[in-house]
């Protein structure tokens, strides 16, 4: 799923700033679901204003979620993680088959992951494709799994 061909353009992050407000960085002790205070959230203006790379965090050095990482065909455009409110990151694959993906949900936007397509794309994930999918929504994680009455993924509160 993650291998491109080299002749595809890379996409770019663009006005997404998403995984700099959802996902957690340790070593800046930020927390998850809180927009880092390094971050210029305004529309056109560069996320990070900690500019030179080797004064950012080595995580955010190396962070790229699953939308940057895939294709227009592996994941649409809409799915940009500012459009959705959810940033997705998978494992590295082992074997060529990624084993886990992370679903960080906006907590200003939690019912983004009732979204049917949403919904479809998760529960294939996990029941035709084996992969371990988690939902972190602020300070809660969620282990999903089946899919009830086809529009509600039913979650595991594992914290
Ligand atoms: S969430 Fe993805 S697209 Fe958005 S800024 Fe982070 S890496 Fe880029
Ligand atoms: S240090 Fe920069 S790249 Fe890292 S979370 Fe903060 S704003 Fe984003």
């Amino acid at each position: 799923m993650l291998e491109q061909d080299e002749t595809v353009i890379k996409r770019r992050c663009g006005d997404c700033k998403m995984c700099c407000k959802l996902l957690g960085v340790a070593s800046i002790k930020k927390e998850r679901g809180k927009w880092c205070p390094s971050c210029d959230t305004k529309k056109g203006h560069l996320g990070c204003k900690v500019h030179t790379p080797e004064l950012q965090p080595q995580e955010c050095q190396t962070f790229e979620c699953l939308w940057l990482q895939s294709t227009a065909e592996e994941i649409p455009d809409h799915w940009r993680p500012d459009k959705l409110k959810i940033v997705l990151a998978a494992s590295r694959p082992v074997e060529g088959q990624v084993q886990s993906v992370v679903a960080w949900v906006d907590p200003a936007y939690p019912r983004a992951l009732r979204i049917p397509e949403v919904v479809n794309t998760l529960s294939n994930l996990v029941t035709q494709q084996g992969i371990d999918v988690t939902a972190i929504c602020g300070s809660r994680t969620f282990k999903l799994g089946e899919v009830k009455d086809n529009r509600e993924i039913v979650p595991t509160d594992v914290h």
